[in-house]
């Protein structure tokens, strides 16, 4: 059916049109406006008509429109109007709001009339701006970031990237990178020789940075011809495209570098350190063992008995040697606590046991000293702690030898423990002198002696620093309190070990061993491998008193194993460190032969690390003993193996 058919007005279709229409004569006077346009605008029915369109124009825009109206009249034909600029209608109330315009002539006998379609976009234009800022907050935020952004498209072609990737590839040629495949970009910056590809071809790095490109994960690490590290991580993106960050490390990798040094240097300087100290150790036993070992041989000369001033001077010489003897033992113990090589095991301790033992040996001294010593109350049931029971039993000799030695005479030494609900506390106490207030915060750091440097007493000034880090190793902490004149208190707390304590049948303790070894003839034979003459001559003497041995020594490790095979001692006793082959080795050539396996043979060396006694063990030694020998140990070992075999 025609329109003529459906019997409409004209004018009321144009009327119900959804968009606005206006139509005006050649001077810009209004003949029609429809609903939508007298709505858009803001006018009641009609009143527009006669009224000029400029009514409608913004004013600023109202010369340039009449200048626009005389163009068209020069060329009238349908187009859209202001291509490329936003246009504006003019509200009755003044406001001003987005409008498209399309334009076409209309002629008449009277003249020609221009009709104007014209379509509120304000929504439109709206979201058009909402998405302009959105995508220029983006592009800002991806120029704020500091490593080299890329972002390629599901065809791997550059769409967008920041200033810092234009940077980088500078050298990739003059093209524009947009727009450009990630493949091409690659290839043209191998060709720019812009990385550095160590031993690989151009063609496999090419592959392999392919290879992470196609699917990344982890990151690819690169470096340039200029000497920089580029880290580049890449990923792929839900619509198949790929991000691509590069980022700079070459002052990280130059800092982990120079951290690795300093530490690998620290390890060294510590390594350096310990060694010196072993070795120091190693040179200052090694005299100090003629000293000890002459002075113990002069005290027990039967036959040319000492008088009682030379016995006084003799006395004086080993406990200068014994001092020094403490401060090697207790600076060797400090270096290493220090470089993290002491190992504590960590076991449930009696503390009434550990207490026993420290009391038992510490009472002779308190005795001379004229000091009471008051162990503790017996408890229901004595607390445990878990600790390494010999190094508790170190801290609480410190303790209580301090309160001894810094006590009064006829002062009182009391040891008392106290049960929190993790942990224990165990607290020496004494009447003594006290710690004077303004050496207290130095009193745990080496060597302070809180002002008795100068004083009588003799001391290292090393004992609390080692009880406090051996504490802490055990997970524990040490303190006190102390007031000059009254007294002090020195406590260190341990968590408290709950388990029940099995039944241990106390250890007995085995009687002492009478010396047998200088009755009767020779019927032992010793051989001594020592090249230090005063250490031969200490062995010498001590074996002068004992009868029934007869002593061959040989200044080195060659001589020694061939005089062993030839006379088979009992036992040999075998210096560590010797010219020409060591000790360790001598051991090893005397397994080997039949005739030589089974003789023991006992190490004895100034190395007095743990670790020293370990590897002598391992090497097949029967005993090992430091220097300076100790009399009652050596007589011991050798009485054990001659006489109890
Ligand atoms: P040392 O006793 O060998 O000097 P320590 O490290 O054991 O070394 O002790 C450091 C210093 O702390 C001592 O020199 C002494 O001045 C002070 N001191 C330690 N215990 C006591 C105590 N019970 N009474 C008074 N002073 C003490």
């Amino acid at each position: 059916m025609m329109l003529s058919e459906w019997n409409v007005p004209f004018h009321a279709l144009v009327d119900a049109a959804p968009d606005g229409i206006l139509v005006c004569d050649e001077q810009g006077l209004l003949v029609l406006v429809n609903s939508e346009a007298e709505r858009m605008f803001g006018y009641d029915h009609d009143a527009l008509l006669g009224l000029s369109i400029e009514l409608l124009i913004p004013d600023r825009v109202r010369p340039r429109h009449r200048h626009h109206i005389a163009s068209y009249h020069a060329e009238p034909r349908r187009r859209p109007m202001g291509t490329d600029l936003v246009l504006h209608g003019r509200h009755r109330d003044g406001t001003e709001f987005p409008v498209e315009i399309s334009l076409s002539p209309f002629t008449t006998e009277r003249g020609l009339l221009i009709i104007a379609g014209i379509r509120d976009v304000s929504d439109r234009r709206e979201l058009e701006l909402a998405n302009k800022r959105a995508t220029a907050f983006l592009l800002s935020a991806v120029e704020a970031v500091q490593e080299a952004f890329l972002l390629f498209d599901e065809h791997d072609r550059v769409m967008m990237v920041n200033s810092a990737a234009r940077e980088l590839m500078g050298p990739v040629g003059d093209a524009p990178i947009t727009d450009r495949t990630f493949e091409d970009l690659l290839r043209a910056s191998i060709a720019a020789a812009m990385y550095e590809l160590g031993d690989e071809s151009a063609d496999d790095w090419c592959a392999r940075r392919l290879a992470y490109h196609r699917s990344p994960s982890g990151v690819f690490d690169l470096w340039t011809r200029g000497g920089r590290s580029l880290r580049v991580t890449e990923r792929k993106t839900a619509d198949h495209g790929t991000v691509t960050m590069i980022a700079d490390i070459t002052e990280d990798v130059q800092q982990a570098r120079e951290l690795r040094q300093a530490r690998e240097q620290a390890e060294a300087a510590s390594e350096a350190k310990s060694e010196f100290l072993s070795s120091m150790s190693h040179e200052l036993r090694t005299p100090l063992n003629a000293i000890l070992g002459f002075a113990q041989l002069l005290e027990r000369d039967r036959k040319q008995p000492l008088t009682v001033r030379q016995l006084e001077r003799l006395a004086h010489v080993s406990r200068g040697g014994e001092h020094l003897l403490r401060l090697i033992d207790d600076v060797l113990d400090l270096a290493r606590i220090e470089s993290g090589r002491v190992s504590v095991s960590s076991e449930p301790v009696e503390i009434a046991d550990v207490l026993a033992e420290v009391i038992h040996t510490l009472e002779p001294i308190a005795a001379r000293a004229g000091i009471q010593m008051a162990s503790p109350a017996v408890a229901t049931a004595t607390p445990r702690v878990t600790a390494d029971r010999t190094r508790l039993a170190q801290i609480l000799m410190n303790f209580g030898s301090n309160a001894i030695k810094y006590g009064k005479p006829e002062g009182r030494v009391a040891f008392r423990t106290e049960c929190g609900p993790a942990t224990v506390r165990i607290t020496v106490s004494d009447d003594g002198i006290g710690i004077p207030e303004d050496k207290r915060d130095k009193i745990f750091e080496p060597f302070q002696r809180a002002g008795q440097e100068a004083g009588p007493i003799e001391g290292t000034g090393i004992g609390l620093t080692i009880s406090k880090r051996l504490a802490e190793i055990m997970c524990g902490s040490v303190g006190f309190v102390s007031e000059v004149g009254r007294g002090s208190e020195f406590w260190i707390e341990l968590p408290a070990h709950h388990d029940q304590a099995p039944d241990v049948p106390s250890a007995q303790s085995s009687a002492p061993i009478a010396s047998r070894l200088a009755l009767g003839q020779r019927r032992h034979t010793i051989v001594y491998v020592e090249d230090n003459p005063s250490n031969i001559a200490f062995m010498r003497e001590f074996v002068d008193d004992l009868s029934s041995i007869e002593l061959l020594t040989a200044p080195n490790a060659e001589i020694g194993v061939e005089l062993i095979r030839d006379r088979r001692p009992n036992v040999v006793i075998m210096d560590i460190n010797l010219p020409g082959i060591s000790g360790f080795e001598a051991v090893k050539r005397l397994r080997e032969w039949p005739e030589t396996r089974d003789i023991p043979v006992i190490g004895l060396s100034a190395a007095a690390l743990a670790k020293d006694t370990a590897r002598a063990r391992d090497a097949g030694f029967h005993r090992y003993l430091t220097k300076p020998v100790k009399v009652a140990e050596l007589t011991d070992a050798l009485e054990r193996l001659l006489e109890d075999r």
